[in-house]
């Protein structure tokens, strides 16, 4: 990897890019990192390139790009942040502090997880930023992975499909996610690894022809009716995605029928669903299979229109159509943001979850038990409800109205009696569904909650508060010293 091939990434992605700036901080890092070696032999030099190449191909800011290059300067050389301040400004210097202290972990076990889980989401309420470099970095070393010892490779890999990829996940980077998902999963599980490279590749060329014949049969059709498609191809299903899917289908590979899938990126919304249609005049759907993402979007806020047909050679083949502005929210979630609004800004509240997390966290001693916790509501998929006033509420999937109602306050949750959701009334323990309207009716006697509710629950604050409830309500057994 040299500056030439970083260069010729940039020229192809950014119109007006500072290309001056760009190779300024390649050479402040040259000169910083000269005489470095990484544990491949090679010079430092291609690691902060290659972790700029990453912020490049997802066409982030040019500052982002700049500080991937600049990333390791303070920690490993005689150049201090002082100087990349003086000489890049405070933005990049704050976003090089960022990454600095985030490599700064000292822990083992299940300390070790706690304490990184604690400085991604603290580094994250920062500068959402940092995080991106971040993943760029770990990429780049997993690319790396290779020269060190076997317990190593599995403890960095475990890390990563424990805690970036998740994190990378919540906030809709499905590009980098299975970027970092797959350069991981060979490490973490290397036999699992080799079987799934086999069903996919033996799967493949049958799948790709099939795929390609499709393909022209869909041209063909929408120049017929005057579609402007930007692009159609096959994509080939992530290596630990199909592993995630092979796990859930007990291990039966003929059940997962997206290993490809067609995309299909056109102009508007209405040229989607002209699409869908052309589509099954052409091959006959699947029952059930149709997903109208586009109306009803994920809760990461993932949006396109999939179906799944009998196609040619009665092979079933899964097509998914969306728009161009879809597909980038799609690879690249919260950072595709960049590319439409101002630089840097994001809505708050789009991560206020993010903050959340992160002064929980920081408030969290050594509790392994909370450490549960915190796996629960970061890494399930979320959903989001709605208050009777049309305020969002963001649950972590099958949560419940007890859920809802801590959520909102302590007392609502403590002294909840019964639940409305859609104007109808609800059982308590009832899984909420992306858009209800939930309504809690508080009955103020009430001395607290049902402990019984701690087996539905899907939050760590309605388990705390009903586990500090429990707990209280035992201490009255207890005898009193006086
Ligand atoms: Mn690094």
């Amino acid at each position: 990897m040299t500056f030439r091939q970083l260069q010729e990434i940039i020229k192809q992605n950014y119109s007006d890019a500072d290309i001056k700036l760009i190779e300024q901080a390649y050479n402040f890092a040259e000169k910083a990192h000269q005489g470095q070696k990484r544990t491949t032999g090679d010079d430092y030099i291609v690691h902060s390139l290659y972790t700029a190449k990453t912020l490049a191909e997802l066409k982030l800011p040019v500052p982002i790009v700049i500080a991937g290059l600049l990333h390791d300067v303070p920690e490993d050389t005689k150049r201090s942040l002082d100087e990349i301040r003086q000489e890049f400004g405070t933005d990049i210097a704050k976003m090089v502090e960022g990454i600095t202290k985030l490599s700064r972990v000292k822990y083992r076990g299940i300390d070790r997880y706690l304490e990184n889980l604690r400085k991604m989401f603290v580094a994250m309420a920062e500068d959402i930023r940092v995080i991106l470099i971040k993943f760029a970095d770990r990429l780049h070393n997993l690319q790396s992975l290779y020269v060190l010892p076997a317990d190593k490779q599995k403890r960095i890999a475990l890390e990563t499909l424990e805690i970036y990829a998740p994190i990378a996940n919540r906030l809709g980077i499905g590009e980098l996610q299975s970027r970092l998902e797959d350069a991981a999963f060979k490490y973490a599980y290397p036999d699992e690894y080799i079987n799934i490279e086999q069903i996919i590749k033996s799967n493949f060329p049958l799948k790709k022809k099939i795929l390609n014949s499709m393909i022209r049969k869909i041209k063909t059709r929408l120049d017929k009716e005057n579609i402007k498609s930007t692009d159609i191809y096959g994509r080939t299903k992530h290596y630990y995605s199909f592993y995630r899917k092979y796990l859930k289908y007990n291990r039966d590979a003929k059940q997962i029928y997206d290993l490809v899938a067609l995309r299909v990126i056109v102009q508007d919304v209405a040229d989607c669903y002209a699409v869908l249609g052309i589509v099954h005049s052409l091959w006959k759907p699947i029952r059930g299979r149709i997903k109208d993402y586009i109306a009803q979007p994920k809760p990461n806020g993932y949006q396109s229109l999939h179906t799944a047909v009998f196609g040619d050679d009665q092979e079933i083949v899964e097509i998914q159509i969306r728009t161009r502005k879809m597909h980038e929210q799609a690879e690249l979630g919260i950072a595709s943001h960049w590319q439409y609004k101002e630089a840097g800004k994001i809505d708050k509240k789009e991560i206020a979850w993010v903050n959340e997390l992160a002064d929980w966290l920081k408030g969290l001693k050594d509790n392994t038990q909370l450490l549960e916790g915190a796996k629960i509501d970061v890494f399930q998929n979320r959903i989001f409800v709605f208050t009777p006033q049309g305020d969002v509420i963001d649950l972590p999937d099958g949560a419940t109205p007890i859920d809802f109602a801590y959520h909102i306050h302590t007392e609502i949750g403590n002294k909840c009696a019964r639940a409305m959701v859609n104007n109808e009334i609800v059982a308590l323990d009832r899984k909420l569904k992306n858009g209800d309207v939930v309504q809690i009716i508080t009955d103020k006697n009430r001395k607290g909650p049902n402990t019984e509710w701690i087996d539905s629950v899907k939050t760590r604050t309605a388990r705390h508060q009903i586990e500090t409830y429990k707990n209280k309500g035992w201490k009255k057994f207890l005898p009193k010293f006086k």
